[in-house]
């Protein structure tokens, strides 16, 4: 019997060395390739996707997986073969209803649209753009056909597993209803924000984010950072973590680095005996977000955290923020308005903007919208969620990266990272009744510990729900997170001392 699992191990640790190749071009080409490489390089990028689908959907693995069925019923289903098997072969059926060459056409699509979405994003120019989503598109309706069920549930299912349609919207209508009031409350009593409109060197930005992350855990033996256009964090295993941020003249480099920070934390904490395998990741991006959310807004924007960071803030900028107190910083930081760009959003306002995509990927896949009309929709959505116009695509539908990757279903993802990162957040406190006086002497190593143990270590080896439970003993419940938001709300709008 071992002799099949090693058999298994040895494939499937094959196909994770090919992913994450593929995933290594994907960062070359948007960290290092030349602009002039896009074309070959989406053809490398199909070719290895493509193969990588082969080797795993090939019925040899299907035998496998049926000869070590009575092996996987004697061992304990908590164990890491037995969690192998039982994942493999879900991952397995799924991934058996999508041909290869649609994979590769997609994988392909991608590629090409990618670059041609980031210029018709700086041009403001949506219909340079609209070909490839409408490519993008048919090619998700084809998708989509592979499988039966609620097109949108199949789509939502490649980033949360399990999780319904009709899930979100009960969640996310309870939101809409709690968070407009709050959004109202804010605006009705701004917060004085001007001590961030002033100018902050690149170079100093990048002096302060390091002395974070090394403070975080951020070790430059299994990590690096790089600069990029639309931040994201990339794992090669346990041992190669890489987080990218881009940088402005304001202070969101900070936050987002802090946010990508708990993505790539989250992945190099997984149990390494569970590298090279399907279980060797982050198991939603609900739950990643939860992780990223929390170090961003949770630690970042918390005034324990600042209370630590802020004389060095105000050290390296003292002509910014040398006559800025703390108080007046966190409640800058932490100010509520209704912005244009969802990445820059306040953490009220930033579920408006997921809930607005949220709304119209649905329209878009149950063909309910033409595509060429989606900026016309978009602000009437922005407008009537935030009451702000939209003044052009590029601070509009052109903002985000994921339609031009046809990442349809991907978005409510972040809604839900914000809720769990607060349901893990009450168990936290819990555990470390002194979390905030350690943030006050720059300490994150019981967090990180925490995490580590009590989520990052099991990898995939649960279904993101069954995660969810064994973190915090229960389901998916926005009450915590409101709760949050709504005594943030309550602070930042009541007199200052
Ligand atoms: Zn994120």
């Amino acid at each position: 019997m071992n002799e099949k699992l090693d058999e298994l191990k040895k494939r499937l640790g094959e196909v994770t060395d090919l992913g994450h190749t593929g995933l290594l071009l994907e960062w070359d080409q948007q960290v290092l390739m030349p602009a002039g490489g896009s074309a070959l390089r989406s053809d490398a990028i199909a070719t290895l996707e493509r193969l990588a689908h082969e080797r795993f959907i090939a019925d040899e693995v299907g035998q496998l997986l049926e000869d070590l069925r009575p092996y996987e019923e004697s061992l304990e289903p908590d164990s890491d073969d037995a969690s192998l098997i039982r994942v493999t072969r879900r991952d397995w059926e799924k991934a058996r209803k999508v041909p290869a060459e649609l994979r590769g056409e997609i994988a392909h699509a991608a590629a090409t649209a990618m670059p041609v979405w980031a210029e018709a994003r700086q041009n403001s120019d949506f219909a340079a753009f609209l070909p490839h989503l409408q490519r993008n598109t048919e090619l998700k309706q084809r998708y989509i056909d592979c499988y039966d069920g609620e097109p949108y549930d199949i789509l939502l299912d490649d980033y949360e597993e399990g999780m319904k349609t009709s899930e979100v919207a009960e969640v996310f209508d309870e939101m809409k209803r709690e968070l407009v009031p709050l959004i109202e409350a804010a605006a009705a009593n701004p917060v004085d924000d001007s001590c961030l409109q002033a100018a902050f060197p690149r170079d100093k930005q990048l002096e302060v984010n390091h002395v974070v992350l090394e403070r975080f855990g951020y070790d430059e033996t299994y990590w690096r950072m790089d600069e990029i256009v639309h931040p994201a964090a990339f794992s090669f295993g346990t041992t190669d973590i890489r987080i990218t941020t881009r940088y402005g003249t304001d202070l969101e480099s900070l936050f987002s680095t802090m946010h990508e920070f708990g993505h790539g934390l989250y992945e190099r904490q997984v149990d390494p005996a569970l590298d090279r395998t399907p279980l060797g990741t982050g198991v939603s991006l609900g739950l990643h977000e939860s992780q990223s959310r929390m170090w961003e807004n949770l630690v970042g924007r918390s005034l324990p955290f600042l209370r630590w960071l802020y004389p060095k803030l105000q050290e390296t900028f003292s002509a910014q923020l040398g006559s800025v107190d703390v108080e007046e910083f966190y409640r800058a930081v932490n100010k509520i308005q209704p912005s244009f760009i969802r990445v820059d959003a306040d953490q009220v306002t930033y579920n408006m903007h997921v809930i607005l995509r949220f709304e119209l990927e649905q329209d878009i896949v149950l063909e309910r919208i033409a595509l060429k009309d989606l900026p016309e929709a978009w602000n009437a959505k922005m407008k009537e969620y935030l009451g702000i116009d939209v003044p052009d695509d590029r601070r509009g539908v052109l903002q985000d990266i994921h339609w031009s990757g046809g990442g349809f279903g991907y978005f409510p993802t972040y809604s839900l990272g914000n809720v769990i990162s607060l349901q893990i957040w009450e168990r936290v406190r819990e555990a470390i009744p002194d979390l905030y006086d350690q943030f006050e002497q720059g300490e994150f190593g019981a967090l990180r510990e925490w995490l580590g143990e009590n989520l990052h270590r099991l990898g995939r080896k649960y279904t993101p729900q069954e995660t969810l439970r064994r973190v915090t003993g229960s389901s998916l419940d926005a009450g915590p997170y409101l709760r949050y938001l709504q005594d943030k709300v309550g602070e930042l709008t009541a007199a200052p001392a």
